[in-house]
């Protein structure tokens, strides 16, 4: 039986030579290998070292690639990603583009952007949610007390027995009809404060494709809880 080398893919890399004494390997943020070399190092040597770190490259290329994956986000039901730049201005400021989420700060300032985008998320949510509780309120012809933004870990709303409203700031990461959903569902625990056939009549009835955004919410829930 003949037997096969398998030759490992070749690991590609920039050479930058310089003055320095010594050879050194670096991998960017994106993920390229940098390799630092004296002028008179021959090519040999260098990529015979790049063999023997290949474990070491691979390995931090890969936490690269999962750090670059953690930078995407969900936002009203389309993945995301979250750059952030400096600008000349002293404001924070976020744009949002078709693929990403822009956040701009003031040259030199340390921004802690998970907190900051929480924040912005929950802003986002307030506005949005209010704006379907009166859309649907008013199409449903029921009343309701006040309406809160909660960070609630297990549910996506609720209502209360005097007609008060909590949603999850969270659900701004679903799809718009999602978001929906979840505000017809508790506006209609206005009238039927179960879950009877005639509660989930009264939904459908409001939004006839109610079960997708129920199927959407079990299958995307855990990335929502994040
Ligand atoms: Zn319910």
């Amino acid at each position: 039986m003949d037997q096969e080398m398998i030759n490992p893919e070749p690991i590609e890399y920039v050479l930058k030579r310089s003055n320095r004494k010594s050879l050194a390997i670096e991998i960017t943020s994106d993920g390229k290998v940098i390799v630092r070399a004296p002028m008179m190092v021959p090519v040999k040597e260098i990529e015979q070292l790049i063999e023997k770190k290949r474990d070491w490259i691979r390995e931090h290329q890969t936490k690269q690639e999962i750090r670059k994956e953690r930078d995407r986000v969900l936002y009203r039901g389309s993945y995301k990603t979250v750059c952030v730049e400096e600008h000349k201005s002293n404001m924070l400021s976020i744009e949002l583009t078709e693929e990403s989420i822009i956040i701009r700060k003031p040259r030199g300032f340390e921004l802690n952007v998970s907190a900051y985008l929480e924040h912005w998320y929950r802003k986002e949510a307030a506005k949005a949610i209010k704006e379907s509780v009166e859309r649907h309120g008013r199409q449903m012809q029921v009343t309701y007390g006040r309406v809160a933004i909660k960070d609630q870990k297990t549910r996506w709303g609720s209502c209360s027995s005097l007609g008060n409203l909590n949603f999850n700031y969270r659900l701004i990461m679903a799809p718009e009809r999602v978001l929906d959903y979840v505000v017809v569902h508790e506006l209609a625990h206005r009238v039927h404060m179960n879950h009877s056939k005639a509660f989930w009549d009264l939904v459908g009835q409001v939004m006839p494709e109610y079960e997708q955004c129920r199927i959407w919410l079990k299958e995307h829930g855990s990335e929502l809880m994040i």
